[in-house]
């Protein structure tokens, strides 16, 4: 019998759940080994029960919670998808306003049917599993972590920082071009995408267990820049985050 997989999304832009239909050939072969039983991208089909459940999105409407407890019921394994599940991403940048204020600033008019509460992460609510991190998450680390699941491993993230990726990848360092990179501190998996790019990288995976240990932090100190000034620079995706 095929593993049964849905996915699942809240506040959030999509771009996760897109950046796994963009798998294509990849994903009609994954679809050898497993039914996509609730995908609304995809088709309208929904199950009792789900084997693995990916969600996207953080948690901040009207009706979210009790909808996430109802996903959480139904799913063997609970995998936040992307930033936003992960640690509330860039829908956390509200954090530090009410819902009221959070309104009148973006939409410049009270319209409460979209934010009720300040984002959370899914993980302030119900028990995560595993998370795929990034905006978006990278598609190859989506199957790697499917594929560990399927075989019954553990998946793992990488532990070690970006600046890693970049200087396996020998591509030039950001601080030599003047631009302040989060790249020491942020989780790799990514491939320094945004490094090869040409810009720096700006944080999206999250911050590796321990920034303050982290032997890129050198590039800090020979930029004259602490951990905490970095993050200050880079709140956009970890304002739930910070060094012990
Ligand atoms: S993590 Fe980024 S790409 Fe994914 S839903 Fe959130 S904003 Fe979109
Ligand atoms: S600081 Fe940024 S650009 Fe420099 S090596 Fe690290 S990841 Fe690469
Ligand atoms: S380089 Fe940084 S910002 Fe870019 S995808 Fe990787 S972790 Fe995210």
């Amino acid at each position: 019998m095929k593993t049964k997989i849905g996915f699942f999304d809240f506040a959030g832009c999509e771009g996760c759940q897109l950046t796994v239909m963009n798998l294509e050939e990849q994903l009609l072969q994954v679809l050898q080994l497993v039914e996509i039983v609730e995908f609304r991208e995809l088709h309208s089909g929904s199950a009792e029960q789900i084997d693995i459940a990916f969600v996207e999105g953080s948690i901040c409407r009207p009706g979210d919670r009790e909808r996430l407890l109802e996903i959480r019921r139904r799913s063997d394994i609970l995998i936040a998808l992307g930033s936003c599940a992960d640690n509330g991403g860039v829908n956390a940048l509200g954090s530090d306003r009410t819902p009221e204020v959070l309104r009148q600033e973006v939409y410049g008019a009270d319209l409460p049917h979209l934010y009720t509460e300040t984002p959370h992460a899914l993980s302030k609510l119900v028990k995560v599993d595993y998370r795929i991190p990034g905006c978006p998450i990278d598609g190859q680390e989506f199957l790697a972590i499917l594929q560990a699941l399927l075989l019954k491993q553990q998946p793992e993230l990488p532990g070690f920082a970006v600046c890693v990726e970049c200087k396996l990848a020998e591509y030039p360092c950001s601080f030599d071009y003047g631009q302040v990179c989060m790249g020491p501190i942020t989780r790799a998996g990514c491939r320094a995408i945004c490094i090869d790019g040409g810009t720096h990288c700006r944080g999206c995976r999250g911050l590796i267990d321990n920034p303050r240990t982290s032997p890129y932090h050198r590039i800090l100190e020979e930029h004259g820049l602490t951990v905490e000034e970095i993050l200050e620079q880079y709140r956009t995706f970890n304002v739930n985050e910070r060094p012990a």
